[in-house]
């Protein structure tokens, strides 16, 4: 089966968040698989700074309103255990520090920055003769694709066996561009309207694929439901309810070889569930890292994260000062809105010694909070999967979080009287239900032997790739098969 991956961003070229672990390990997997599969994303000022990409030669025409843009294939190159990573070269649109805007907002020009990307890989496509059975695009970047399939390049020979499956990696993200947006696509005007990709007055590039696609996927079964409701479908919960019989969540996993206590390399002294001595150094070294005092008994409460309102740090932010009362030390990692880096930084300065925070994306210091916390923060309001809370029980950090979308899928709640679970959970969405539920975390974790058995029980659970790609290559299969009768 010939497989393609359309991806905004990708491990290990380019990542703003966890659609990057999820592209890049999928690849992966299918590769492992023996699966003939690719991927191709945009070539960003980074990727060409940190990677030594090879120029395919070939080179692709691709109409952005009565613009013909240019744009050349470049090549991971075929190396002995990855397959191929393509990426599209268009400086004019790529050649940034930054994937999709800046702290103050996003790139005015995304709409044909991504009208470019979702139509240039069917062209890019052709350059390179690959005829894929099928696209798995992924997130409002690559949503247009489906609809350029269908429509478009409909009669196009060459696309006749391919057909097309779109990711929600969060519902939140529509790239939604004002109506003057419309003829950079190249779609007949007919389409702007409710029944096609028109979004209050608005074009949703999301809508497109998920009215296009042949089959939807989301991240986890628990927001595959959510989404087809009110609270959590972002205004477009009745096209998915339209299309809920093609509709099917795939939980996320991680990379087991990345994110593996026993043998990474940016972390103070690697361990093993069958040894977790080493975890005690790992907090130890984060402690001075973050300039706290070495007081191994003192729990440590990390958060690596986008510091968006999704992810809840506007309840960090209110529940602060009962979270250092407790005695809890917190460590925060993130970027995103200004609003969250002045307010977490101002509070880093308040609380001295007791609260550190880091504003920046920065690989090493993520893995040594996953081994050296005690404790990992999620209390989103939303999460259709999350990763980070899969990382931490990878590295024995027990999750504190809201019980919502993929949390509530991957994070059994600890029961006192057994000792099972993995994690807290919290269900309301205040500050009082996120430092009540850091309390009840922190009665198990004054009894060491108990919170020891926590620690296995975190590092026993299964998030590797293996059973969900088995599961994208079943549904790949699926809707292949719906395509050719
Ligand atoms: P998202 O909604 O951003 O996709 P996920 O929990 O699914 O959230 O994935 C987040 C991924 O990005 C995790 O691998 C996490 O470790 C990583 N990450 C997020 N912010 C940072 C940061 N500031 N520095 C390093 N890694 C980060």
């Amino acid at each position: 089966m010939k497989i393609l991956i359309a991806t905004p961003e990708a491990v290990p070229f380019a990542k703003t968040g966890g659609l990057a672990d999820v592209t890049g390990a999928l690849l992966g997997e299918y590769n492992r698989r023996k699966e003939e599969a690719c991927l191709i994303m945009p070539l960003y000022k980074g990727v060409r700074e940190k990677f030594r990409l090879k120029n395919t030669g070939l080179k692709i025409k691709v109409p952005v309103s009565n613009n013909n843009v240019t744009g050349r294939i470049f090549s991971s190159g075929p190396q002995a255990d990855k397959a191929a990573a393509y990426f599209l070269e268009c400086n004019e649109f790529f050649d940034r520090d930054e994937l999709y805007g800046t702290p103050l907002g996003d790139y005015p020009d995304n709409a044909s920055r991504f009208v470019f990307f979702s139509r240039g890989i069917l062209e890019a496509c052709k350059a390179l003769e690959f005829k894929p059975d099928v696209i798995h695009c992924n997130d409002w970047q690559a949503g247009l694709l489906p609809m350029y399939l269908k429509t478009l390049y409909r009669r196009d020979r060459f696309f006749s066996g391919t057909a097309s499956v779109i990711t929600i990696h969060n519902l939140g993200y529509q790239g939604l561009f004002p109506p003057s947006a419309m003829p950079l696509t190249g779609f007949d005007p007919v389409w702007f309207n409710p029944e096609g990709i028109e979004f209050y007055g608005k074009i949703s590039f999301l809508k497109a694929g998920l009215i296009f696609a042949d089959f939807i996927t989301t991240v986890s079964n628990n927001y595959a439901r959510e989404i087809l409701g009110r609270e959590h479908g972002f205004g477009l919960d009745g096209v998915l309810r339209k299309r809920a019989s093609a509709l099917a969540g795939i939980v996320n996993g991680i990379d087991y070889n990345e994110w593996n206590p026993q043998s990474d390399s940016l972390i103070q002294k690697k361990y093993s569930i069958k040894n977790i001595e080493g975890k005690i150094k790992c907090k130890l070294q984060l402690l001075k890292d973050c300039s706290m005092k070495p007081d191994i008994k003192r729990p440590v409460a990390g958060m690596v994260g986008r510091l968006s309102g999704q992810k809840g740090v506007d309840l960090v932010l209110e529940a602060l000062e009962e979270i250092i009362s407790t005695g809890s030390n917190i460590i925060i990692l993130g970027k995103g809105d200004e609003i969250f880096h002045k307010k977490l930084s101002d509070a880093a300065e308040k609380y001295k010694g007791r609260v550190y925070v880091k504003i920046g994306f920065e690989e090493s210091l993520a893995h040594k909070i996953y081994a050296g916390a005690d404790m990992f923060l999620m209390p989103s309001g939303y999460e259709p999967c999350g990763l980070g809370q899969l990382i931490a029980m990878r590295y024995g950090t027990i999750p504190v979080a809201r019980k919502t979308g993929g949390l509530a899928d991957t994070v059994m709640d600890y029961e006192p009287l057994t000792g099972n679970g993995t994690g807290f959970l919290f269900s309301d969405y205040t500050p009082s239900a996120l430092s009540g539920c850091l309390k009840r975390a922190l009665c198990v974790y004054v009894d060491e032997i108990r919170w020891q058995k926590l620690i296995l029980n975190a590092m026993k659970t299964d998030f590797s790739w293996g059973n969900s790609a088995k599961k994208y290559i079943g549904l790949y299969n699926r809707v292949i098969e719906v395509k050719r009768q």
